[in-house]
């Protein structure tokens, strides 16, 4: 599915916004590739397989390939090649694991994209102060095995492997935030190389700190657009003394939220609680060989004392009696536990083999918990008047729940009708005060919800920071807002 500018374009005409033009692919300069190969050697690829890879990401659009790829090993070659690119005014692209949603790492205007994956090191674990500083190329996956022997843990997590860069970069949260927060609550600080080639250091291994602004922040979501992070020091946790897991089917949506509600207002301290709808428990069912009720369900998990999980878990099962669940199911021993996160996590692709061939074109509002509820039935009643496959899956404990829209990437007409849903959502979720995005970020496919949402001064706002930070635009340029002075 090819981008829509034209529309975006529109969108900030309405709102009476400078355009700006179609992103056009930048020269490739036959002198850069020369400076590169002789910088990096073998570690440059401009092989068709290798720029395909970089070129798109998990999104439903078609990609777009970088001229080339640099697989990089530390800050220093970071420096180099935004040096090189500065030189010949070529756009740069920073790499983490390509799971990403929203058409992020496509190459609207050429250029050379940074793969981060063999900048995968701890640099240390600082066990007594539960912090650990890592490079950006680690995988979630691969922190939690290098923390196994510390009795240490980091929850975030994302569905994919995806890495730490761009878990940082895109703000990512998923099924454990509404226990432990999200990247923005658990990045520290960071070491980023900006567009001129400078490199800073954010924050510190302070819990805390009220030292000027706070580039931390600035710098966790801006999705590769204003410097490449190469440095990221964490939170971590105790690993909890006890776990259990459970889940309930419900006869509808709107009880199985009622009961995630209840559950967050009383205050227990849920370590995860996803919904699954009827459609994706089907597909769910399928894929990973399961037997549960073809019904709306939570998937919870407790973490704490043994005491203190098996309070919780009575807790939450007498609330969910309350509100009709039924079959309240237990998941103690690690395997089954194990085998039920595993079938949650393979949701997406379980919910993709509904319609074999499909792309999904996932929605991601997240409103206040207490119009979740609201905004959670009025969707499901406005997606029973679609022809497309709408499984809905959701981290509801934070309000954030996603619909995935299954089209056909190869009718125009589907895409169309996924982007009236969406849009729909999005207006329904911003009517309710809250956001077009909770965790995948803007990337090329949000930029009109990003107007919608913030409008055209806040918009701004964050055009002026790009353009003190990249006054000449070559950090992933094209994504979040169009680039017009
Ligand atoms: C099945 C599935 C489930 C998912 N579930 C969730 C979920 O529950 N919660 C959630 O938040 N997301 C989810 N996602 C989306 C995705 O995993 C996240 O957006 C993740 O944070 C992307 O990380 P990545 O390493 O793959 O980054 P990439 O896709 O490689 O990059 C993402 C963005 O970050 C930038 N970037 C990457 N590394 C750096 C760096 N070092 N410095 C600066 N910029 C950088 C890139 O330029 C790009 O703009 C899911 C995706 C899939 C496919």
């Amino acid at each position: 599915m090819a981008i829509n500018h034209q529309n975006i374009r529109q969108q900030e005409t309405q709102v009476n916004h400078p355009v700006p033009p179609t992103p056009v692919r930048r020269p490739f300069p036959a002198e850069l590739l020369t400076a590169l190969k002789s910088a990096f050697g073998e570690r440059v690829s401009t092989s068709d397989a290798v720029r395909a890879h970089h070129g798109r990401d998990e999104s439903p659009f078609d990609p777009q390939l970088p001229d080339a790829v640099v697989f990089a090993r530390n800050t220093e070659d970071v420096q180099t090649v935004v040096a090189l690119c500065g030189q010949y005014d070529v756009p740069i692209i920073p790499y983490g694991n390509g799971s990403s949603l929203e058409g992020h790492l496509l190459a609207v205007q050429g250029g050379v994209s940074i793969d981060l994956s063999e900048m995968n090191r701890v640099l240390s674990i600082n066990a007594e102060d539960l912090t650990v500083t890592v490079e950006p190329g680690i995988s979630r996956k691969q922190l939690n095995e290098a923390l196994r022997d510390t009795g240490l843990f980091f929850p975030i997590d994302p569905g994919a492997d995806a890495s730490i860069g761009g878990m940082s970069a895109t703000r990512a949260s998923g099924t454990n935030a509404v226990r432990y927060g999200t990247m923005r609550e658990n990045v520290l600080g960071l070491t980023v190389v900006l567009a001129d080639g400078r490199v800073i250091h954010t924050g510190t291994r302070a819990r805390k700190s009220s030292a000027g602004y706070d580039l931390t922040r600035l710098f966790v979501g801006s999705e590769g657009t204003l410097g490449v992070i190469t440095e990221i020091t964490l939170r971590l946790y105790p690993q909890p003394e006890a776990v259990s897991a459970a889940v309930c089917a419900f006869p509808s949506m709107g009880d199985a939220v009622r009961a995630v509600i209840e559950t967050i207002q009383i205050g227990v301290p849920i370590a995860r609680v996803e919904f699954v709808d009827s459609l994706a428990i089907r597909s769910i069912n399928r894929h990973s060989n399961l037997t549960l009720r073809e019904a709306p369900t939570l998937f919870f998990e407790f973490h704490g004392t043994e005491a203190g999980v098996k309070e919780q878990a009575e807790l939450v099962q007498e609330i969910a009696a309350q509100n009709s669940g039924e079959d309240f199911e237990w998941a103690t021993r690690p395997e089954d536990r194990s085998r039920l996160w595993n079938a949650r996590h393979s949701a997406y692709f379980a919910m993709l083999q509904l319609k074999p061939g499909s792309r999904a074109v996932s929605t991601d509002v997240c409103v206040p918990i207490s119009r979740l509820a609201e905004c959670v039935v009025e969707t499901e009643a406005d997606l029973k008047g679609s022809p497309l496959p709408c499984p809905i899956v959701g981290h509801v404990g934070d309000g954030n729940f996603h619909v995935c829209i299954l089209i056909d990437p190869n009718k125009p007409e589907e895409m169309e009708e996924a982007e009236r849903l969406n849009h729909r959502i999005v207006q329904r979720a911003l009517r309710m005060d809250g956001t077009c995005t909770g965790e995948h970020g803007v990337g090329l496919h949000k930029m009109n919800f990003l107007l919608e949402e913030h409008g055209p001064v806040a918009v701004d706002v964050m055009r002026s920071i790009k353009h003190s930070l990249d006054p000449r635009n070559l950090m992933n340029p094209g994504k979040i807002f169009t680039w017009a002075a």
